[in-house]
């Protein structure tokens, strides 16, 4: 083997995340082949095999939930009419600034009526709920589809964390009542947390957001918030109560049980998987480079082979007989037979992210025996190749775990409370998030938000849903009676 022929190829993939986030995120994107951002409109990214076979991974889990919960799957055009899209006055108001719009055809003409690239379905969606809504007969009508989305953001973009089109699933439902609507946004927070956290083992916390950070035209947002390397918290999915707010804009009505016409409730949720898989590259990752769950790496085990002298085809018939024996207990499994030396392998696949590698030499054949390495902790063992397939499936889940609870410590003291600004602006410049007494009188927490924003770069998150508290003492920004615990954070 010639070593000209490995100069282009680097595997060397030692950037300090946690002292340089920034720049290991978007050279992880490119050393692991995730995303390409050399396609030329900004916002706009191609996701090679890698990235897709992952989010494809996630995408399989959440709608696998969705579906055991009695969601079904259905798909809209991308296009949505601009008078569907000033329908709803205050969604509108919320989302027309970020929309990209189509005006003219091919062939030069004008088109009657200006079409939006859909930045979100309500408006898409809800006009044919109008008409397949007829009876209470039809409810709960629950309902999802798998997509992208686009957003001219105006802030900088960034792969998966902020691009202008985006990957995910938006779930829009259909209830006769308000407390069914209360029911399926608890039923959200939990899907949420079954995917995102016992799946992709990233940890996360469940807010109400404050009435001016809102879905718009919403009654009320819940999101979930999780943590980044450089200690700022990045939205994951966010749940909607939108009340009948959109029935009455779009006319979703139904005759109940009385032959009373009357609105419908209506909630929507959108996990985005590419930003979800931007957090996850981000929370489990180290200074190798990916450390990819278990449960979604596109190749849960790589076997490398380990030619030396006359045994190549038989360690090479031996790999295979591997590969057979995983594949046959449901496991993506793959052989890297390229002309490389095993070192070189090792270092790749450690930097993709794969969690376990099989390494097989002469010598493990004649012993039939293997090595298994394991990605998050960096440990090698050698083993029976009887016990192969039990070590693999228990391994497995012993790195799901691990890598989960490595995230979880990161919680561990994460919230501090404070009185002041400079006790906020300290706990921020530490990578932690503030707690504080708050006041709710809206006109007011809007200026009392902008002055926390203003004086210590943090953002209001939220009240906690999950624990009541009761606020003790004044509004931290403003000084009037505190009437509810609010969380601040750095954001993305
Ligand atoms: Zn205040």
């Amino acid at each position: 083997m010639s070593s000209d022929k490995k100069e282009p190829r680097s595997t060397i993939f030692d950037i300090d995340k946690e002292k340089d986030f920034p720049d290991w995120f978007g050279e992880i994107c490119k050393v692991a082949e995730l995303a390409d951002i050399r396609y030329g409109v900004k916002g706009f990214t191609p996701f090679p095999p890698w990235s897709l076979m992952t989010m494809n991974n996630m995408f399989d889990i959440l709608e696998e939930v969705l579906q055991r919960k009695d969601h079904l799957p259905m798909l809209f055009p991308t296009v949505i009419p601009e008078s569907n899209l000033t329908k709803e006055a205050k969604h509108v108001e919320g989302f027309v600034p970020q929309v990209f719009w189509i005006e003219d055809t091919g062939d030069d003409e004008k088109l009657e009526e200006r079409l939006a690239l859909r930045p979100t379905s309500e408006t898409a969606i809800y006009p044919m709920y109008s008409l397949w809504v007829r009876s209470w007969r039809d409810l709960p009508m629950k309902r999802y589809q798998r997509c992208s989305v686009f957003r001219s953001e105006i802030k900088s973009t960034r792969p998966f964390l902020r691009g202008r089109e985006f990957l995910w699933i938006e779930s829009h439902n259909v209830y006769a009542s308000h407390d069914e609507v209360k029911a399926q946004v608890m039923e959200d927070l939990e899907t949420t947390k079954e995917v995102v956290t016992d799946n992709f083992g990233i940890p996360v916390m469940v807010f109400r957001r404050t009435q001016w950070d809102k879905f718009p035209g919403g009654l009320n947002t819940y999101a979930a918030d999780t943590l980044m390397p450089d200690g700022k918290v990045i939205q994951l999915p966010s749940t909607h109560d939108l009340g009948d707010n959109f029935a009455r804009a779009f006319d979703i009505t139904y005759l109940n049980e009385n032959n009373e016409t009357v609105y419908a409730w209506q909630t929507c949720y959108g996990p985005a998987i590419s930003r979800i898989f931007g957090a996850l590259i981000s929370v489990h990752g180290d200074n190798k480079g990916l450390r990819l769950p278990f449960k979604i790496a596109p190749y849960q085990v790589v076997v490398i082979p380990i030619f030396r002298g006359d045994d190549a085809d038989a360690v090479l018939k031996y790999c295979e007989d591997i590969q057979k024996t995983l594949k046959k207990a449901g496991l993506r499994v793959h052989i890297d037979k390229r002309d490389d030396t095993p070192g070189w392998k090792y270092n790749y696949w450690e930097m993709k992210g794969v969690p376990i590698r099989v390494e097989v030499g002469p010598r493990d054949l004649k012993g039939n025996k293997a090595v298994l390495f394991r990605r998050d902790t960096m440990d090698r063992e050698t083993i029976d190749i009887t016990d192969l397939k039990k070590k693999v499936l228990s391994l497995g889940t012993e790195i799901d775990k691990n890598l989960r609870r490595i995230a979880e410590s990161r919680f561990e003291g994460l919230v501090v409370d404070a009185d002041s600004f400079g006790a906020i602006e300290d706990a921020l410049d530490k990578g932690k998030i503030a707690r504080i007494p708050f006041c709710t009188t809206e006109m007011e927490g809007l200026s009392c938000d902008e002055e926390i924003k203003d004086r210590t770069g943090g953002e209001v998150r939220g009240t906690r849903i999950d624990v009541e508290e009761k606020p003790e003492g004044v509004c931290v920004a403003c000084g009037k009676v505190a009437t509810e615990i609010v969380y601040i954070a750095r954001s993305y």
